[in-house]
This record gives structure tokens, sequence and C-alpha cells, in this order.
């Protein structure tokens, strides 16, 4: 804790452990963000594109009144951390997600899936449109009636033979 903002504020640095963790990617990655939060007060958060485990237990230094019981020789992450920007600051931690239970990530899996499949639908008609330009080929209109500009079907020819 540090500066007399801190006087005002329950210790809010001071009542959890956060740390970074690899991006999941994988079913089993997945399953092991299940595993961190079927755990009691252990929660886990995406902030600008990285993922956190987050221990919401206090800091045993930390007094009743809320000051540091061993300000003097308090850890270097504390003598760090300021008041600039801090936990008191905000209600509002800038998360992009925040998952409080193993439902959170099945959500959250249910949710890039199905985004992911309106996504691939999204780019279908674009590739039916490129078969059809396709089969705008000259190989595709020798197959039907040929017509002439106003629509009217041409006699049939005898098929052209390659000179010998
Ligand atoms: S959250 Fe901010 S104001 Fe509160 S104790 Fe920590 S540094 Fe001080
Ligand atoms: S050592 Fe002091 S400043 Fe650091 S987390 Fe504990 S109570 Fe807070």
């Amino acid at each position: 804790m540090s500066g007399n903002l801190c006087e005002q504020c329950t210790g809010a640095c001071c009542r959890y452990v956060a740390l970074p963790i690899e991006t999941p990617d994988t079913p089993a990655e997945f399953d092991d963000i299940r595993w961190y939060l079927i755990h009691d007060a252990v929660t886990v958060f995406v902030e600008d594109g990285e993922w956190y485990i987050s221990f919401h237990t206090p800091c045993r230094h930390l007094l009743a009144d809320n000051r540091c019981g061993i300000y003097e020789t308090r850890p270097r992450i504390c003598r760090k951390y300021t008041t600039d920007n801090c936990d008191y600051h905000s209600g509002d931690y800038g998360w992009e997600y925040h998952f409080t239970s193993p439902e959170h990530i099945d959500e959250y899996l249910r949710a890039s899936k199905a985004k992911s499949r309106s996504a691939k639908r999204s780019v279908q008609p674009k590739r039916s449109r490129a078969r059809i330009a396709a089969g705008r080929g000259l190989g595709r209109r020798s197959r039907g009636p040929q017509v002439d500009r106003f629509g009217i079907p041409l006699p049939e020819l005898p098929e052209m033979t390659q000179p010998k």
C-alpha cells in the first residue's frame, strides 16, 4: 500500500494474487481452466488479450485496519505497486472476460463455436457466387441451348471437329 489514497481503501490490492497463464487453445487446455475454476475463490480473467488466474485470498500481513503489517519489509511487488490506476479506482477493471465458475468457460466455448460457425456461414455465399461465376464460363454455357441476344434459341449446329 502507498499514498494517502490507501487510507480510504480496504486494502483491495492486498486481497488477491493474480498470475499470467498460457492462453488456452486446445480442449485440454480449456479443461485445465475448468479445473482452476472448480476451486473456491479462484477466478480467471482476460485483460488486453492476456489470460490470468486470480486467487482471492488476503495477504496474511494485512491488518484489521487495512494497513500493511510488514510495511518496511514488504515484498518487491508491493513496493512497485502504486495508487496510479490501482484497484481502488476501478469497479471496472478493464477485463475482457472474467470467469468465476466452470460454467462460464463452457458458455465462452459455446459462444466462440457459434461465432466461428457464423463466420463460416458468412463466407459461404461468396463461395457459391464463385461457383456460379465459374459456371458461367465457356464450358458450362456450351451445355445449355444457345440463344441470341434477344433470348431466342439458336439452331443446333453439328459438332465441330478438329481439321485433319
Ligand atoms: S488498492 Fe490502491 S488505494 Fe487500495 S491499498 Fe492498494 S494501492 Fe492503496
Ligand atoms: S505485504 Fe503488505 S502491502 Fe504487501 S500484500 Fe501484504 S499487506 Fe499488502
